[in-house]
């Protein structure tokens, strides 16, 4: 068992604003005391045996850790320190303070393929580092692409959140139904062996959205969307995709290919014309493409608007839990039921499934 600090996190560092929240706990600005440096601290709820049923594995804690400590690259995010005490484990991560990718994007009028390029090009270098550590991330989606600073010309990407990422073992198989619909690959959802591939079927999913507005398998459902997912149901519309290059309608089909061993890796999007193109025509006709900015902004608009009401469903049926479980108290039995409640929605991999799948499309 990895054993973390066990100072108390506020000796060190003063706790700020929160920045963000997610399924276990809140992102909070903390400044450290003895240099005065800003960092983000990630407060995790761990479960315990026999107590609160409500939080974190500290096994998954102990995961998450361990690929961060792993993967040191400009494009993810720094793991500096871990401490924990009786109920929170607390990450102290870079800080990332430029917000989310696509709302960076979504605040301008106009953006042309190569300035998303520059984008892609780091979203990739930090991918193929990933993979060449034998890492995938297996959670890419806008929310999970921040950039460094926005104030400065070229921010930097820094990939983030790597709750659901697995480190590869040679000769093991390694399979899980966890993921965000839009984004899942076709073997996730059809319970196959995984690879890193999952993760590039999802950067075809985000450039395909980054360049038009549109989600390629969006359906009314989440069940719909997997159907089309699996049913590699989607098309380049035209009145989406009428300033966007050939060259980007190539990659994004060499990505959302069903075979994963077919799929381009990120070694070689790096060396996709779209992204390093050799030829004048290929110079030319990138640089007279641009991203469908009206689409995009509407896309943007409805994710943050069903981000936040999610997150506002999460909290009514964490507070609701915690009520049934207050009352219930009293009785072991009842408390222990209670208690494999929250399991069932929480730990179980189908419902896991179904958790992700219900917050997040
Ligand atoms: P999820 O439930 O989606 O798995 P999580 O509990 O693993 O989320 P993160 O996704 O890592 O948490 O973080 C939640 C939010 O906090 C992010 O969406 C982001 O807005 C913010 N955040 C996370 N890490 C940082 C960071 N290093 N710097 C600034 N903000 C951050």
């Amino acid at each position: 068992m990895a054993v973390f600090k066990a100072e108390n996190v506020e000796d060190l560092y003063e706790i700020g604003e929160v920045l963000g929240s997610g399924h276990f706990g809140q992102v909070k600005k903390v400044c450290e005391r003895t240099t005065g440096i800003s960092w983000a601290g990630k407060f995790l709820k761990i479960r315990r045996k026999g107590c609160s049923s409500l939080g974190m594995d500290r096994a998954g804690v102990e995961h998450e850790v361990e690929i961060l400590q792993a993967l040191k690259h400009p494009n993810i995010v720094m793991l500096k320190d871990v401490f924990e005490s009786r109920s929170e484990v607390v990450l102290v991560l870079e800080l990332i303070s430029g917000g989310e990718l696509f709302d960076f994007i979504a605040e301008k009028d106009n953006l042309l393929e190569i300035e998303a390029i520059e984008f892609m090009k780091q979203i990739l270098q930090g991918l193929k580092f990933m993979h060449s550590n034998n890492i995938a991330h297996f959670d890419l989606k806008p929310e999970n692409i921040m950039l460094s600073n926005k104030e400065t010309p070229n921010p930097d990407i820094k990939l983030i959140d790597f709750g659901l990422a697995h480190h590869f073992v040679p000769g093991q198989e390694y399979k899980s139904t966890s993921g965000t619909p839009q984004y899942v690959a076709p073997e996730v959802i059809s319970y196959e062996p995984l690879s890193t591939a999952a993760d590039m079927w999802s950067i075809g999913v985000i450039t395909y959205i980054l360049l038009s507005g549109m989600s390629p398998f969006q359906g009314d459902t989440d069940e719909e969307t997997l159907r089309n997912v699996v049913a590699m149901k989607y098309e380049f519309e035209d009145p989406y995709f009428k300033t966007t290059s050939s060259m980007a309608k190539d990659f994004i089909q060499k990505l959302l290919v069903k075979e994963p061993r077919q799929r381009m890796t990120a070694d070689e999007c790096l060396l996709h014309p779209w992204i390093k193109p050799i030829t004048r025509r290929q110079v030319a006709n990138r640089n007279r493409s641009s991203i469908n900015m009206k689409s995009f902004k509407r896309f943007n608009a409805k994710r943050k608007w069903k981000m936040s009401y999610n997150m506002v469903s999460v909290c009514n049926r964490l507070v609701n839990l915690r009520l049934l479980c207050k009352h219930r108290s009293n009785t072991d039995l009842l408390q222990r039921q209670c208690e494999s409640d929250v399991e069932d929605s929480e730990s179980n991999p189908s419902s896991l499934l179904r958790r992700r799948l219900s917050s997040s499309s």
